[in-house]
């Protein structure tokens, strides 16, 4: 028996299959049938957290650091994340009153989702888009409007498109860059055009900085950084990709000033906080674990390359050079089957786990995650070449 009423329309707007979870249940679901699987649909890196991360967070256990945090989290990593926009941005971050530390980017964005919008508000999102912000703005009652950034253009934002996509209910832009799943990069000139664009029409930036480390040529740029957006960009990051801490679920919002204590209301009555001890192990991470970066960013791009090697040698599929995140993107329409159709065949004949682009709102393009060890890219590579020349011939 259903009690009426049951799902009510928020979650009714949320769908409940085909996304990258549920490839990844299906994948382990043939795995525990004793198929070998190469597992390429989920965005969780392979490394270690960096040493002194680990031993920070046993040191704050064994402090007895076991308690609640501020419900804006510890004050400690506060600090460390205001001296990190300082240092690599620019930005004079107060770390009393703009930052909030989250259960990781996910709780963030939604925080900041439901602190800005009301219902029948519209989000602009660039597709292809991380799949959560779909359900987030579901969940806040607001709608999205999509703006494909077509592959021809290198997944290029085309801000014109952004502009026309414009109405009196916009109230913000959702952007990521580096991006999940196309790996573009947004460029410098974009950046301030889109800026311009913001201040013009009085719109909010949610800036989704996920993968900020994750470039493989320059340096990452915030939004928040240009002249007169402070004031209206909210930047969304966590330690989880960075430092290969997805499990630690440790993530930040840095905002203007007036909108933190309704951020951290809403924070406060969701989470809490974040685990205490995750809080210290991250300040140390974000304080001294750049080294533990770079290294990990040359072997992302010695797979990255790897990735796009196998890419070009395999006909049929076309791609670009992702510039960032560690995802490539490649469209394969000219398979004559519908990207899930592929996933499943290559799941089911190949065991290679990857995701179909709709979650991403970009039909006919799959998405391989190379965040897995060398080996096993080089293997997957080779079962989704394999199948696409049988699908072929
Ligand atoms: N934003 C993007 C673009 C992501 O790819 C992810 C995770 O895959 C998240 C946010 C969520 O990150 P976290 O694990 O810190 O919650």
């Amino acid at each position: 028996v259903t009690a009426s009423g049951f799902p009510n329309s928020r979650m009714a707007g949320v769908p409940l299959a085909g996304g990258i979870r549920e490839i990844l249940g299906l994948a382990e679901e043939l795995e525990r049938q004793g198929r070998s699987i190469v597992h390429m649909e989920i965005g969780r890196p392979d490394f270690d957290s960096p040493l002194m991360a680990k031993e920070g967070a046993k040191a704050a256990l064994d402090a007895g650091n076991v308690h609640y945090t501020d419900m804006a989290g510890d004050r400690d990593l506060r600090r460390a994340i205001a001296e990190k926009y300082g240092r690599e941005q620019g930005l004079a971050v107060d770390a009393d009153r703009q930052v909030l530390v989250t259960v990781g980017a996910m709780e963030a964005i939604l925080v900041v989702l439901l602190t800005l919008l009301e219902p029948g508000d519209e989000v602009i999102v660039p597709a292809p888009f991380f799949p959560a912000y779909s359900d987030q703005i579901a969940l806040a009652g607001a709608r999205q409007v999509t703006v494909p950034c077509p592959m021809e253009k290198g997944f290029r934002l085309q801000v014109d498109d952004l502009r026309k996509a414009v109405t009196e209910r916009t109230r913000l832009i959702l952007l990521n860059s580096p991006n999940n799943p196309s790996g573009a990069v947004l460029a410098e000139e974009d950046l301030a055009a889109i800026a311009e664009l913001a201040r013009e029409k009085d719109l909010w930036v949610l800036s989704d900085e996920c993968y900020e480390k994750f470039l493989y040529e320059g340096r990452h740029r915030t939004i928040a950084a240009l002249p007169g957006m402070a004031e209206r960009t909210v930047i969304a990051s966590s330690a989880s990709k960075t430092w290969s801490m997805t499990g630690w679920r440790v993530g930040w919002l840095v905002m203007p000033k007036e909108m933190t204590p309704y951020a951290v209301k809403c924070h406060q009555n969701v989470t809490s906080c974040a685990a205490s001890f995750a809080q210290a192990g991250v300040a140390l991470a974000l304080r001294e674990a750049d080294d533990d970066v770079a290294s990990m960013i040359d072997e992302y791009r010695r797979r990255r390359d790897l990735v796009v090697r196998y890419l070009k040698e395999t006909p049929g599929i076309e791609s670009v050079v992702p510039e960032g995140a560690f995802y490539a993107f490649p469209n394969i329409a000219k398979l004559g089957m519908t990207a899930l159709d592929f996933c499943m065949h290559l799941l089911r004949e190949k065991g290679v786990s990857i995701v179909p682009g709709d979650v991403f709102g970009s039909p006919g393009f799959v998405r391989i995650a190379y965040c897995r060890s060398y080996g096993e890219i080089e293997e997957g590579m080779r079962r989704i070449g394999e199948a696409v020349r049988e699908l072929q011939a």
